[in-house]
């Protein structure tokens, strides 16, 4: 168990983009004490603190003043089964996708459509991180989290995450004030399976209902064939949120295109996809300095040669400006500028 501490660091290693910044401070902490520790330790000094997972949802503009945390609270812990589910508990340095791994082999249902999704456990909670028709929002019990001003532990009900969208009360109200340490989710021991999206119905069958694995296989699949491995070519994942629209703005919009894909929110709304509207702008695969439009996913913006942060923003900016010029739609970036 230790706290370690680096200075002038450079976060290329941790930021999917690869974005070459560096931190004035970066520390990283094994244990709960631990971080309450180097709270103290910060707390006084009037430096700003940024927590960082695995860097996949961040867009670093220039180097980071102050400190940069990052937790390595690693460990899966089982609890109570109880009416066909169990809990588990989870510290936020564990890689989402390993826990998924985990809860497969274990044959455990909920969280197999976000596997492979990059970044670790406590940002999941922050997220609301979603794919294949399923939100983390639904399987999470509760989050554990230390207040950075005072140093003490607070849990949050899953009601108390106000979780929307790509979205909690972690990236609103409470933006900064907490810090996840450990997640306690609820998974199904009984098959709980959602395969209504896209080429997930290929595994609905009258018979025989696939296993975790399977559907986990299946989405690790369907990712590689369609998004960029964080490794090879750098991004954030989809860089823009889906608008949500008036359904009269829906309409119009549709009397133009009479094809427009959308998914009706509720009676008042409609979500359209951001990487239509993106494409129908001409953005696929266009390139701007370094930084480029994914050609296979017009959603993603990747590092395609040594991009720089403003190649990348001026590149989102033109984007979100000519959807407004064509669309009247507003589209804002999922990704958090640092
Ligand atoms: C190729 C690719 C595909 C992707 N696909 C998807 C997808 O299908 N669905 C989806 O929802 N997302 C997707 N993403 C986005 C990303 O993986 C998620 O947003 C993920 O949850 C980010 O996790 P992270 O650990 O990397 O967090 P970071 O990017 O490091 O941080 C994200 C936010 O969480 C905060 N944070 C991090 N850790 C903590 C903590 N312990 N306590 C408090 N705050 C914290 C940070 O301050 C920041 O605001 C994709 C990204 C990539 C690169």
């Amino acid at each position: 168990m230790s706290i370690t501490t680096k200075y002038q660091y450079s976060l290329h290693q941790h930021n999917t983009f690869g974005m070459d910044v560096k931190a004035e401070e970066f520390i990283t902490y094994d244990t709960v004490d631990e971080l309450i520790q180097v709270l103290a330790r910060i707390r006084g000094t009037g430096k700003r603190i940024l927590h960082i997972g695995g860097g996949s949802n961040l867009l670093f503009t220039k180097d980071v003043e102050g400190v940069v945390l990052h937790s390595q609270i690693k460990f899966i812990e089982y609890g109570a089964c109880e009416g066909g589910e169990i809990l588990v508990r989870v510290g936020s340095g564990v890689v989402w996708d390993d826990f998924c791994a985990e809860m497969a082999k274990q044959n455990y249902y909920g969280s197999e459509n976000l596997s492979y999704i990059p970044g670790e456990v406590g940002a999941s909670a922050v997220q609301n991180i979603g794919a294949y028709g399923v939100e983390v929002g639904s399987i999470i019990k509760e989050v554990e989290t230390i207040e950075v001003a005072t140093g003490r532990p607070r849990a949050f009900s899953n009601e108390e995450c106000a979780y929307g969208y790509r979205d909690s009360i972690f990236k609103n109200q409470l933006q900064g004030q907490y810090i996840v340490t450990a997640v306690v989710f609820r998974l199904s021991v009984v098959p709980k399976v959602h395969l209504d999206y896209g080429q997930l119905q290929e595994l609905r069958s009258a018979t025989v209902v696939p296993s975790a694995q399977t559907i986990r296989e299946a989405v690790i699949s369907i990712r590689k064939s369609k998004l960029p491995e964080p490794d090879e070519l750098g991004s954030a994942g989809s860089f823009f949120k889906n608008p949500v629209v008036a359904k009269g703005v829906y309409e119009k919009l549709a009397q133009g295109y009479a094809s427009v894909p959308h998914y009706v929110v509720d009676e008042e709304q409609i979500k359209i996809p951001a990487a239509w509207l993106i494409e129908q702008c001409g953005w696929k695969g266009k390139s701007h300095g370094g930084a480029a439009v994914y050609e296979k996913q017009p959603l993603i913006l990747v590092n395609k040669d040594h991009a720089t942060p403003t190649d990348i923003i001026e590149l989102a900016g033109m984007i979100r400006q000519s959807v407004l010029e064509k669309f009247q739609i507003q589209i804002y970036p999922e990704v958090n500028y640092i």
